[in-house]
């Protein structure tokens, strides 16, 4: 099977938008393999060579057990267990929020390679400040990105795929 990527976020940061400019129109994948859950919707991906399958997740929020919250909790936990890589999407237009730190904490302890995606980065230059405001989450380097524009996918992926 194809290595997966969980796509990881709070609400409204831009994790479909990625999912969708990672894997075009190319169609949902339906697992038959046991083990996988069902309810999750894979969609094939590639970047140079590589092929591979992004996972996404519902809106992570780690603070609040209201409605679905808890059960999206669990597909995020569950889509990150199973993944070779996780791409942790932040909103570069708000800045790091204490949602974001509460994720950054829960994703340094888990085993999964995570690269760190500043989303909303539209200018080059603004990009570049905006994305360094989000070294204080202890995952490495974040990559300015706009899953809108496109603008710094490349570089995500040229460094996504060493671990795939
Ligand atoms: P999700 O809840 O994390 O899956 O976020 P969505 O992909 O649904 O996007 C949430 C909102 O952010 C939508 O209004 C998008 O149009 C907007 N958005 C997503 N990506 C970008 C981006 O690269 N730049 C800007 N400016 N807005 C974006
Ligand atoms: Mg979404």
């Amino acid at each position: 099977p194809l290595p997966i990527v969980a796509i990881i976020g709070r609400p409204n940061v831009g994790k479909s938008t990625i999912v969708n400019r990672l894997a075009g129109d190319q169609q949902a994948i339906v697992h038959d393999e046991p083990g996988i859950t069902r309810d999750r919707t894979y969609r094939p991906a590639f970047w140079l060579d590589r092929d591979f399958q992004v996972v996404d997740t519902g809106g992570l929020v780690f603070d609040d057990d209201t409605e679905f919250l808890p059960m999206i909790r669990e597909q995020a936990m569950a889509a990150l267990k199973e993944s070779s890589a996780a791409i942790f999407v932040v909103d570069g237009q708000t800045g790091p929020t204490t949602g974001d730190n509460e994720i950054a904490d829960w994703l340094r302890q888990q085993e999964v390679p995570v690269l760190l995606a500043v989303n909303k980065c539209e200018s080059p230059e603004q990009g570049m400040i905006q994305a360094s405001q989000f070294w204080e989450l202890g995952l490495g380097n974040p990559y300015p990105v706009s899953g809108i524009h496109g603008n710094g996918t490349g570089e995500l992926l040229d460094d996504l795929i060493t671990y795939l």
